[in-house]
């Protein structure tokens, strides 16, 4: 059974940026010279990680989700993998990836126990691909894609951060997709999350709401239904164009917080354990690990992060958080 935090909220998911580095360099997650990477003492081996999983598998946690910067990056990745996939009580197994590295390996990670991928995907225009991600291929991701769904890590879901001026011009197009493919696309706000390059100042601004977007997708294709979400509960709102085999998905952390019902734990790449995505709120899990600590002791410190998580994000009071960018989290 999962733990409760003080406002009722069964904590089941954690969620782990194994690396802080990228081979993208999206403008709105980072800016084109990239950020000065941590160095390697300061990142979580993945013998402590492990062990940080097997506490919170004990506590109830069973949903666990492998982000970066980019995972398949690090290397050794698949080893990590295997793992996780071996500590009781961790039933879903999951990565968030940008998909470039994934053709080279989604049947490992399939073998290796990984349950399934989100890919994050913000435009179908190669040209675009490329002035989004700084020096990314569009086709790689195509076949990332591709592999992954023949490795059955399914279901495959696709993410995408709307940004005005950017790509919102493309909702409708990702919707169509969902007509033809058994792809669950979610689109996302955009949050501003420490240095976000060139928009940093004019995030705000840069936000398509998700009832903007669905508005966009209704006018040409026609209404949207109300459709379950497929698997790991998280706070997207699912839909589906009437017959389509995907779904059309809503994450809307600015227009319409979701914290009431946040499942969530985050562990950065350098060990810190974050209590809130948009909150700079961190208790030390790598100082305890060097001098020693054991399961034991680590989920004394994942109780204390649950019993500290806050109410909610304060995004709508110009409360954001400075301390970190994105690609240490891990979104
Ligand atoms: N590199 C992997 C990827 O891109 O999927 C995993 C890490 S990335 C930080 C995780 C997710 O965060 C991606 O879907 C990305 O689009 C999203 N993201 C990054 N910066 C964001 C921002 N400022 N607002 C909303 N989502 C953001
Ligand atoms: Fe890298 Fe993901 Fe950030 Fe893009 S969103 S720069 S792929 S970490």
């Amino acid at each position: 059974m999962a733990h409760l935090d003080a406002y009722n909220r069964p904590i089941s998911y954690l969620r782990i940026s194994v690396t802080d580095r990228c081979n993208l360099r999206c403008v709105y997650c980072m800016p084109p010279e990239g950020v000065p990477w941590r160095p390697h003492d300061q990142i979580l081996s993945y013998e402590e990680i492990e062990p940080v999983v097997r506490a919170a598998a004990e506590l109830g946690v069973s949903k666990v989700r492998l982000t970066g910067g980019e995972p398949l990056v690090r290397p050794g990745i698949v080893d990590l993998v295997r793992m996780l996939a071996g500590v009781p009580g961790v039933d879903d197994l999951a990565m968030t990836t940008n998909g470039i590295l994934l053709g080279r390996y989604a049947a490992d990670l399939a073998a290796a126990g990984l349950q399934r991928v989100n890919v994050s995907l913000d435009t179908l225009r190669p040209e675009r691909f490329r002035r989004i991600t700084a020096r990314g291929e569009l086709s790689e991701v195509w076949a990332g894609i591709e592999a992954a769904r023949r490795a059955g890590l399914a279901p495959i879901k696709i993410n995408t951060v709307v940004i005005r001026g950017l790509n919102d011009d493309e909702p409708v197009d990702f919707a169509r997709r969902t007509l033809t493919e058994s792809w669950h696309v979610r689109f996302i706000e955009l949050m501003p999350l420490g240095v976000m390059g060139p928009m940093d100042d004019e995030w705000h601004d840069r936000v398509v709401t998700a009832p903007v977007i669905r508005a966009q997708i209704e006018a040409t294709l026609g209404a949207l239904e109300p459709a379950k979400a497929s698997v790991g509960g998280g706070p997207a709102r699912y839909y589906r164009l009437p017959g389509a085999m995907g779904t059309v998905g809503f994450i809307t952390p600015i227009s319409e917080h979701f914290c009431y019902q946040c499942n969530r734990l985050r562990l950065t790449a350098d060990g810190q354990l974050r209590l809130c995505l948009l909150s700079d709120v961190e208790i030390d899990l790598r100082t305890s690990l060097r001098q020693g600590a054991g399961v034991a002791e680590v989920k004394a410190l994942l109780l204390e992060g649950i019993q500290g998580k806050p109410m909610q994000h304060h995004l709508s009071d110009r409360q954001r958080p400075e301390k970190r960018v994105m690609s240490e989290i891990g979104g």
